[in-house]
Parts: C-alpha cells; structure tokens; sequence
C-alpha cells in the first residue's frame, strides 16, 4: 500500500500545502489564503480543512498518511512550539499538538527557513549531502543548517538566524533587529543596493548603475546584470558583497563544517557569479579544515518550504 505525507508552507499572505510519496515526488501542490484576522486563530483550522478535504478527494485513508509537516515564520522549537510569530498575530503555541488534535494525523512543526534547508537538502541543491548551510538572499537574509541530516533548531528554535550574524563594526545604520552591521545589511537585496548606492556616492567613476539610480531602478540584479558586463564599480560592489558573505560563511564553517553552502532567494537569481564571488572571499577567511566546502544555487525556489515540511515528518 502506498504511504503519503503533506507538505505545509505557511506564509504571511499564503499557505502553500504538497501532497508527497516517501520518496519525495510532489503529486500535487495547492494555496489557500492566510486569514490572519482574530489573531491567527483560523489559519491552523483552514490548514485541516484543505488537508482533510484532499484526503478525502483522493481517497487517501488515514493511515497512509504518515504525518503533516509545516514550517512557520517565527522561531519553532523541537517540540513544536512556536515563540511568537510577529506576522501571524500568534503568541506561544505547540502547533504539533494544536493541529494534530484537529486532524487526527501525527503533525511535526519548524521554522520556515530552517524547514527550506532541509527541503534543498532532500530534493534541491544540497541533494547527497547531509551538512549544509542554505541562505536565502532576499529581501533579508535567512538560513537554515544541516547537520547530520537534522535542522540546528537550538534552545529557542532560533538556531540558524544566519541574517544576523555581527560582520561590520563600523556601520552607522540600524538593521531591521535594532543591531549595526549585520550580515544581513550586506547580503540581502536591499544590502546589495545600500553597496551599490554608496560606492555610487563615493565617487565620480562612470558606471551604468549611475543612470539605474536615476531611473530609480537600481536593484541587486541591476548590480549583478552589470557584473557580467564588465562594468568595474558594479565589480567593485559585487567584491564587497563577496567579502561579507564569504567572511560570514567561514564563521559559520568555524562552528558547523558543512559540506556544501546553498544559496537561495532572489539575489541567487544573480546565478553562478555569484558562487564565485562569495568562494573567493570564504578562501580567504576559513579555518583550512573547512576549505573544500562547494557552493551551490538553490534549485526548488519558492517550493523548498512544501518539500523540506515533507521531509520533517519522514524522519
Ligand atoms: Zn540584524
């Protein structure tokens, strides 16, 4: 008889949900909306809801189900207990017991980004590999670790806030988390352009990012579309955006030793670039036990949350 598991990606304004074999072939993926009014008090019900009704559309019985795995954007401990999620208007709640009473199906919580990185790790780029580190390059930067094939979820579930990590004593604007000179000031889209914009003040030199930034369409991508066209202050940015992540990998490789590095979230749409930015400065940096680790693109996008809160309830 064939055994089956659901994937959930809980977002601030969709939740995403897979229905998956053991072997980590998606049969099929569906949203439904976050209604996040009452405190987040329906978004758990609607997510039994949708899950109970593709059971029953498909015929699927209840004992092939082997669990329902979801990730969730606040920081989730190994019990399943999830310490505030800001966005959803939740305080603390054990979403393990919370649904697994509505649906009557073994339930297993986790991070959101924590839960991606293990998603690249079944399914993605950290296919084969058991120690990885993914970061997701985004609006912020988040992260998720793998060792031994388990997520770091750490004393409070905030275990793999790589986005956080202190790289720059002198910087003189707040990140989102009220420090200075977080990873994250340097690394994300909104890092690289903060680069872009100030390389772009310290001199006159001649770049095509000077008329994006007149246009108002200065981007991460509009840096590293420049990149690959030669153009030096681009370059310029590029090596100190290199600097940073590379000079924050080797700390993480300091603790970690992971094997491969993944990067994911709108900057990597920037390509293999890059990898090759980033590997030069992490050279340089890391304690030599921990040189030969690779880096990689994320492969499934938006769905490694669906894939890695399938993987949860498989281990
Ligand atoms: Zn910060």
């Amino acid at each position: 008889m064939s055994k089956y598991c659901f994937g959930v990606d809980l977002g601030g304004t969709t939740v995403k949900i897979g229905l998956f074999d053991p072997e980590g072939n998606v049969l099929e993926k569906w949203e439904i909306p976050t209604r996040k009014e009452d405190n987040g008090s329906k978004i758990l019900p609607d997510i039994a809801k949708s899950v109970l009704d593709k059971t029953e559309e498909k015929a699927i019985a209840k004992e092939d189900i082997i669990g329902v795995g979801i990730g969730v954007p606040g920081p989730v401990d190994d019990n399943g207990v999830v310490h505030k999620a800001v966005n959803l208007g939740w305080g603390v709640m054990n979403i393990n017991e919370t649904l697994g009473s509505l649906l009557q199906i073994p339930v297993k919580a986790g991070n959101d980004a924590n839960v991606a990185a293990l998603g690249e790790m079944w399914c993605g780029g950290g296919k084969g590999c058991t120690n990885m580190v993914l970061a997701t390059l985004g609006t912020g930067v988040g992260g998720g670790i793998i060792i031994n094939g388990k997520m770091v979820t750490g004393a409070t579930g905030a275990g793999g806030e790589i986005g956080h990590i202190h790289i720059e004593d002198n910087e003189p604007d707040a990140c989102g988390c009220g420090n200075h000179g977080c990873l994250e000031q340097y690394a994300s889209a909104t890092g690289v352009v903060r680069l872009a914009e100030r390389k772009l003040a310290s001199s006159t030199q001649d770049s095509v990012l000077r008329t994006a930034k007149a246009e108002g369409s200065l981007s991460a991508k509009a840096v590293f579309d420049a990149v690959k066209e030669g153009d030096a202050l681009a370059c310029e940015v590029a090596e100190q955006f290199g600097d940073y992540l590379g000079k924050g990998f080797a700390a993480i490789a300091g603790v970690v030793n992971p094997e491969l590095f993944v990067l994911g979230g709108g900057v990597s749409k920037a390509g293999e670039i890059l990898c090759e930015y980033v590997s030069k400065y992490y050279t340089k940096y890391v304690f030599h036990g921990s040189k030969n680790a690779q880096f990689k693109l994320a492969t499934l996008g938006n769905d490694a949350g669906i894939y890695g809160a399938a993987k949860l309830v498989l281990e």
